[in-house]
């Protein structure tokens, strides 16, 4: 199989072939075909798949082939959930369309609007934008969706998870009806089939799972520890196993902020990424932990997603996702390309449900281990914390009084945690 044979037009197989692809990965060898030919599409394939030229080297294919008789219209419209993302799709869109005559803008919010705006004004045939921006500039009578032919909604499981779907129904309000509709997306769940019945026309539904899932070439392991010994614990392993490329996933920003400025402190080199920083912030730490400046990344799921960083050695969970589904996308992060990769995850007592709920979807339970001085904390309570519900509270406040005994309430956790325990080994 090659680019060539999936019909895609000269220029488009030169800046392929610039790019340093030879083949293309599975989904995009099933989604190119129908996206060529016009139809909807509803594609998914995890994380790092290779889903953005999936949609990106046919829509070019077409609006070079079909330009507009008169003048330059937005033509078609990606949508995605974060800045990250669209800065990453738009990069791709200019190396992909170098040889032909396509211009394109993104726009996200957490900027200035000018250069966006007038980048816009200069005439383009696509637009890569996040949902908030988009709708800002369009109720400013900025832009015009007026003349879109192809919508695409790309990490739409995400852009579900972060509360967009209103958006996207605004969106559509504004695009013609006569239109081809694409979505892709790293997970294929209810909800997703949901907005594609609502979003697609007779779509074609195309999946690839990789040979060797992530989860299966991914050493993982869970070190089972008292949550208030969490950060001695990660600075601990990353020090003494001298890691030099570490992401970190921390469920809030504040989590994120809070451990970064501990390793700082530790001697380790560290930065958050996360919707409360700038721009500016986010780029920079990024370029920072690529060139091996920064040694460790922490991160929240959602700023995380789709980051462009290959094979990672070593992501570690600070926090359990409590969306299961998540966990997988985190570990994803390493092991790409077939590489090995290490994935560790800190649990703490209130943990127990996430990761019950991960072995499930897994389908395999995780290796455990308890490091000595790092023990998990006997009396805690193995209730979830909510989100949302502060997370500082608890604590280690019960360590060093494991065997204190404590209420009714407490010795029923123990034995739960512990008989847990003995299924993890
Ligand atoms: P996804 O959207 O599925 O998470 P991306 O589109 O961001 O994945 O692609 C992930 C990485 O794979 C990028 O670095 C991209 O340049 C690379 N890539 C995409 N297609 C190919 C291919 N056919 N061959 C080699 N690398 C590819
Ligand atoms: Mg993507």
């Amino acid at each position: 199989m090659s680019f060539k044979s999936l019909g895609l037009s000269e220029p488009i197989l030169k800046a392929i072939q610039k790019k340093g692809y030879e083949t293309p990965s599975p989904i995009q060898a099933k989604a190119i075909p129908p996206v060529l030919e016009g139809k909807d599409v509803l594609a998914s394939a995890q994380t790092g798949t290779g889903k953005t030229a999936g949609f990106t080297l046919p829509m070019l294919h077409y609006l070079s082939n079909n330009p507009h008789p008169k003048f330059r219209p937005i033509r078609a419209l990606v949508l995605t959930p974060t800045r990250e993302l669209a800065a990453q799709v738009f990069e791709n869109v200019k190396e992909y369309s170098e040889f032909l005559d396509i211009k394109g803008a993104v726009i996200f919010g957490g900027v200035n609007q000018k250069p966006q705006v007038s980048k816009i004004k200069q005439g383009i045939d696509i637009l890569v934008a996040t949902p908030g921006r988009l709708l800002d500039l369009k109720n400013q009578g900025l832009l015009s969706l007026k003349h879109i032919e192809i919508f695409v909604l790309d990490e739409a499981d995400r852009m579900l998870d972060m509360g967009f779907l209103r958006d996207i129904e605004r969106v559509m309000k504004l695009m013609p009806n006569k239109r081809q509709n694409l979505m892709f997306s790293a997970t294929f769940s209810k909800d997703i089939k949901k907005l594609a019945y609502s979003i697609l026309n007779n779509p074609v539904q195309v999946e690839a799972t990789p040979e060797n899932t992530a989860v299966e070439i991914i050493e993982q392991k869970v070190y089972r520890v008292a949550k208030g010994k969490k950060t001695g614990l990660i600075i601990k392993l990353i020090s003494e196993g001298n890691w030099q490329q570490v992401l970190v996933f921390t469920r809030t920003k504040h989590g994120a902020n809070k451990l970064t400025k501990k390793m700082v402190s530790a001697g380790i080199t560290a930065a958050a990424i996360h919707g409360n920083k700038s721009q500016g912030a986010r780029t920079k730490a990024l370029a920072g932990f690529k060139s091996g400046k920064i040694r460790v990344l922490v991160a929240t799921d959602i700023a995380a997603r789709g980051l462009d960083i290959p094979l990672l050695p070593h992501v570690i969970n600070f926090e359990l996702p409590n969306i299961s589904e998540d966990y997988v996308h985190r570990i994803g992060r390493t092991g790409r390309a077939g590489a090995e990769g290490q994935a560790i995850s800190l649990v703490s007592a209130d943990e127990t449900t996430y990761l019950a709920g991960i072995e499930k979807l897994i389908g395999e339970k995780i290796e455990m281990e308890i490091v000595d001085g790092f023990e998990p904390d006997p009396n805690a309570s193995t209730e979830p914390i909510k989100p949302g519900q502060n997370r500082g509270r608890g604590g280690n406040r019960n360590s060093g009084s494991r065997n204190t005994g404590g209420n009714k309430n407490s010795n029923r956790n123990r034995s739960r945690n512990r008989s847990r325990n003995r299924n993890s080994n």
